[in-house]
C-alpha cells in the first residue's frame, strides 16, 4: 500500500509517498512560495535531490507538479498516481469535533471550515490542500489527521482558562494543545523502546515550534500549548506564556491592533525577539559563544523555561518515570539536554554524557543508576499519518 502524506501551508506542499510495506519513504519533497513568485519544487528520491523553478499560482499547480516528478525523470518513483492508494492530510486544528483521524468527505470539510475561526493562520490552508489535492487525485481516499487530537483527552482542570465560562461556550475558547501527532509518535515509540508505556512521561517537541506534554498512561493530561501555538514555552519566533495584560499594554503605546500585535507575538517574539540575532537555535547558540549577551540570555531563558515546565508537569504526573527530547533542538542540542539533566537532579536524574554526545539519534541519555529513563527520540509525523491513513482506509 503507498500512502501519500501532505502537509499543506499557505504558500507551501510539503509531501512525502510512503511505501507501508516496510514502511519506507519512496519519495519527498516541498512547493514553496506557491502564489508568489519564483516559486520552486525540491524533490527527493532515488538518492537524488534537486530543486527546480516552478510555476504555482495555487496549491492545484504545486500538486500537479508533485505528480509530475514522481512520474517522470530522476526523481520518479511511480509509474502512474493510480498507484497511491490514499493520501493522508495534516490538519492543525480538530477542534472538540475530532479526537482521532477521520476519512475525508464533503460534511467534514465543511466543518473543517467551521473551524477555521479557531486556526485562521493554519486551517484555511490545510481546506486549500485538500480541495486542490481532490482536483488533481480524484476519487483517492483521503483521511485527515488532526494535530489536536491526541491532547483530546485532557481534563477540564487542564484544558480551561479562568476567563468567564461563556467564552468556552460561546467561542470554543480552551486549551487545545499542538503538535499531537508527534507527540503521539514519540510517546509510542517511547512504549517500544522501554517494552511497555512509561506510568509518567513527558515529552518535549522542541523545534521552531515547543510544546511539551505530560502523558500518563498514554493519555495526554496537560500540554503546554494552548488556544493557539502561541503559548507554552519560548520558541523561534512566538513568546510562548506571558502575562496577557502585556498585550494591551504594547498594544495602547505602540499603536498596534490586533494584526500588529499577532505578528509581534508569533514573528517577532521568542529566541529571536529577545536575542535579536535569529530564530534559529544554532545561529542563537554560535552567537552566544561569541560573547552576546542577549544570545546567551534567549538560550538561558529557553533551558530554563524548560525546566520549570518539566518540574510542573512532574508535579502534575505525581512523579516522573520517563522524559524525551525530539524536535530540531530536542534531537540535536546536547549541550541543552545536558543541562536540563543537571538541573533536573533533584528528581534523581543522572545523564550519561557519552550517549548524549549524539545527534539526531534514538538513544537513551539518562545514567544507569538515573530514577528516571531520559532518551532521544526522534519524531516521525509523517509516518503516524501514514499509519492513520492506512488504517482508515482499510
Ligand atoms: P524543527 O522545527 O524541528 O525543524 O527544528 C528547528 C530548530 O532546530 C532550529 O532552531 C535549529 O536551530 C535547531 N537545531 C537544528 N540542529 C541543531 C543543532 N545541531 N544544535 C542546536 N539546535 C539545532
Amino acid at each position: 500500500m503507498k500512502i501519500l502524506v501532505i502537509n499543506c501551508g499557505s504558500s507551501s506542499l510539503k509531501y512525502q509517498l510512503i511505501d507501508m510495506d516496510g514502511e519506507k519513504v519512496l519519495c519527498k519533497g516541498l512547493c514553496e512560495r506557491i502564489g508568489m513568485e519564483s516559486s520552486m519544487i525540491t524533490h527527493e528520491a532515488n538518492g537524488t535531490k534537486a530543486t527546480t523553478p516552478a510555476i504555482f499560482p495555487t496549491h492545484t499547480e504545486a500538486f500537479a507538479e508533485v505528480v509530475k516528478k514522481m512520474t517522470t525523470g530522476a526523481g520518479k518513483c511511480i509509474n502512474d498516481v493510480s498507484e497511491i492508494d490514499a493520501i493522508g492530510h495534516r490538519v492543525v486544528h480538530g477542534g472538540e469535533k475530532f479526537k482521532s483521524s477521520c476519512l475525508i468527505t464533503d460534511e467534514v470539510i465543511n466543518t473543517l471550515r467551521e473551524l477555521s475561526p479557531l486556526a485562521p493562520l493554519h486551517n484555511p490552508a490545510g481546506i486549500l490542500g485538500i480541495e486542490a489535492a481532490r482536483k488533481v487525485f480524484g476519487n483517492i481516499p483521503m483521511v485527515a489527521v488532526f494535530d489536536t487530537a491526541f491532547h483530546s483527552t485532557m481534563p477540564p482542570k487542564a484544558y480551561m482558562y479562568a476567563i468567564p465560562y461563556e467564552y468556552y461556550e460561546k467561542y470554543g475558547v480552551r486549551r487545545y494543545g499542538f503538535h499531537g501527532t508527534s507527540h503521539r509518535y514519540v510517546s509510542g515509540r517511547m512504549a517500544e523502546l522501554l517494552g511497555e508505556m512509561p506510568h509518567r512521561l513527558i515529552t518535549c517537541h522542541l523545534g521552531n515550534g515547543s510544546s511539551l506534554a505530560a502523558i500518563k498512561d498514554g493519555k495526554v493530561v496537560d500540554t503546554s500549548m494552548g488556544f493557539t501555538p502561541l503559548d507554552g514555552i519560548i520558541m523561534g519566533t512566538r513568546c510562548g506564556s506571558i502575562d496577557p495584560s502585556i498585550v494591551s499594554y504594547i498594544a495602547n503605546l505602540e499603536n498596534l491592533h490586533e494584526r500588529g500585535m499577532n505578528r509581534l507575538l508569533n514573528n517577532e517574539s521568542g529566541l529571536l525577539g529577545v536575542s535579536g540575532v535569529s530564530s534559529d537555535f544554532r545561529d542563537v547558540l554560535e552567537a552566544a559563544e561569541n560573547g552576546n549577551e542577549r544570545a546567551q540570555l534567549a538560550a538561558d531563558m529557553l533551558e530554563y523555561q524548560l525546566v520549570k515546565l518539566i518540574g510542573s508537569y512532574a508535579a502534575a504526573l505525581g512523579g516522573v518515570d520517563a522524559i524525551l527530547f525530539t524536535g530540531g533542538i530536542g534531537e540535536n542540542a546536547m549541550g541543552l539536554r545536558e543541562q536540563v539533566m543537571h538541573d533536573l537532579a533533584y528528581l534523581g536524574v543522572t545523564a550519561d554524557l557519552a550517549a548524549n554526545n549524539s545527534r539526531g539519534e534514538e538513544v537513551r541519555i539518562s545514567g544507569a543508576d538515573s530514577k528516571v529513563e531520559v532518551w532521544v527520540v526522534p519524531t516521525n509525523e509523517e509516518i503516524m499519518i501514514a499509519r492513520d491513513t492506512a488504517e482508515l482506509i482499510k
